[in-house]
């Protein structure tokens, strides 16, 4: 036999699904080295074995030929991968297994972080969008333990913004690699990068993961008797406010919705909309003590920006849960601060005499009996969409997200990922979604985070919804544009048989659900 020579080989019980949708999916040649001439002739036998199967049952695999000397008994590279993919997950760990390596696999970040500091690997592997810890935070976590000091650090993900390699590079990683993995590229990526450490390096101490504040439950009943989920639109503007004649009547303030799910005010990003937000909630309730729960998108400016002038939040008795994702290099409650720096605004956060909880989410929320989830979107840095869910009805807040067959192309890989977003979306009865661009507009704007009109409507159609909502209207776009956009996507869904309702977004608009 030589050197990448086709062979059918036996794989695991545990491996198949992932072994072949993967190799389906990216096309991936598996490099599969066996190390050790003894593997392969595991491999033979244990194809052989393998005759109760049907015929055509095994899966084509590249087996490169390498036999490497005998180890001598030398501890074998130690690995961590951190995914919350299950497929890239598996066959990163076959795969480097095969390789030479001793791996352990999580499937989130703080897995991933309590791995690390337990198995005291040679190297890391992590995905930048996972569950609980983000790549970005385990990445700064690990460069600022003296512990772990001279740990190489590869980020894989299937973002591709140039902001974002930069920012990882910042916080440390030695590496960035763009997925589907090859393997053999992350395998060659890792020996390389392991043996330029010195061996003493890597001895880090036992150190226990770090306290995490768990998402919280606030719930005080204070809005009216209503069963139904109540939707707000305090600003629909993308970018940057836009006030003027020409946007009259969509309206020019930046990103915030408002729910009212039973007895909970919700709000969707602090974008300039806001204000108004917080006027209306004073007009209302007058001085009577308000809980607030602020889910932030992400913290760009046209979604943070009118925090300084949400009246509510300096009012004492108030209390103003802030949800988000730890930033990419600083936590949620400093990109407050920070935003209420002297040398940006007069008065400091400190000066807001509400009650402030900053909540790093994990996981789901619960708020009485209203459900908030999370999925991380495509934009750079880190982005989040919510889903709301009470008394089975559900609104879907999906903006700054550009799909990813935008950037990765056409294929199985970047179907799966926008696939995720549409299953998120999945039967919502109002779903607001980012429509910045148009066709024509996109490709001057590509790899800026957003996304058209037919992405819009082709997800919301994918996900079977009741009601879409266009939103995060471009800045350049006047009233009468919305309009246009409006009426291409009645023409576009009549040509495609759609058949939800479909709107753009307008400020001080409500919807009843
Ligand atoms: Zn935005
Ligand atoms: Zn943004």
């Amino acid at each position: 036999m030589s050197n990448g020579e086709f062979l059918r080989v036996f794989i695991p019980d545990r491996y198949p699904f992932a072994m072949k949708s993967l190799a389906a999916r990216h096309h991936l040649q598996i490099g599969i080295i066996c190390r050790l001439e003894i593997d392969l002739t595991s491999c033979k036998q244990s194809a052989d074995l393998d005759s109760n199967r049907p015929k055509n049952a095994g899966y084509n695999i590249r087996l490169s030929l390498i036999i490497q000397p005998a180890s001598h008994g030398a501890p074998l590279p130690r690995i961590v991968i951190a995914d919350d993919d299950d497929d890239i997950r598996s066959i990163v760990e076959l795969g480097l297994n095969a390789f030479g390596f001793e791996v352990f696999a999580a499937p989130d970040g703080e897995e991933g972080l309590r791995l690390v500091r337990e198995k005291k690997p040679d190297a890391v592997v992590l995905d930048l969008m996972m569950p609980k810890i983000h790549g970005f935070a385990v990445c700064q976590a690990i460069r600022n333990d003296p512990q772990l000091k001279g740990l190489f650090i590869v980020v894989g993900s299937a973002k591709a913004y140039a902001a974002d390699i930069k920012k990882v590079k910042t916080l440390g990683a030695n590496i960035y690699l763009q997925k589907p993995y090859d393997l053999q590229v992350l395998a060659d990526t890792l020996r390389a990068g392991i043996s330029q450490i010195p061996a003493s390096a890597t001895a880090a101490a036992q150190v226990s993961a770090p306290p995490k504040k768990p998402a919280q439950e606030v719930s005080i009943p204070t809005t009216p008797e209503n069963s139904l989920l109540q939707v707000k639109f305090w600003g629909t503007r993308g970018s940057i406010a836009t006030p003027g004649r020409q946007t009259l009547r969509y309206g020019g303030n930046t990103s915030c919705v408002e729910v009212r799910s039973g007895n909970s005010i919700l709000l969707f990003d602090c974008g300039t909309g806001v204000r108004e937000a917080g006027m209306g909630m004073l007009r209302e309730f007058q001085k009577q003590p308000l809980p607030i729960h602020l889910f932030v998108s992400h913290t760009h400016w046209d979604h943070i920006q009118g925090f300084p002038f949400f009246t509510p939040a300096y009012i004492p008795g108030n209390k103003l849960s802030i949800y988000s994702l730890h930033g990419t290099d600083k936590s949620l409650e400093r990109i407050f601060t920070g935003q209420m720096d002297s040398t940006y605004f007069p008065v400091d956060l400190t000066d807001m005499m509400a009650e402030f909880k900053f909540i790093e989410l994990e996981g789901p929320v619960q708020i009485g009996d209203t459900t908030v989830r999370h999925v991380y979107l495509n934009h750079p840095g880190v982005a989040l969409g919510f889903r709301v869910e009470h008394a089975g009805k559900s609104v879907v807040y999906v903006t700054d997200h550009e799909p990813y067959y935008r950037l990765l192309g056409d294929n199985d890989s970047s179907h799966k990922l926008d696939h995720e977003i549409d299953e998120f979306a999945r039967g919502a009865d109002l779903y607001i979604r980012e429509a910045q661009y148009t066709e024509e507009e996109y490709p001057s704007h590509r790899s800026w985070g957003h996304g058209t009109w037919k992405d819009a409507l082709n997800s919301a159609h994918a996900a079977k919804v009741r009601r879409l909502f266009l939103y995060h209207h471009d800045p350049m776009h006047d009233d009468e544009s919305i309009d246009r956009i409006v009426e291409s996507c009645r023409t576009y869904m009549r040509e495609n048989g759609m058949t939800f309702e479909c709107y753009a977004a307008g400020d001080q608009e409500m919807v009843s659900l």
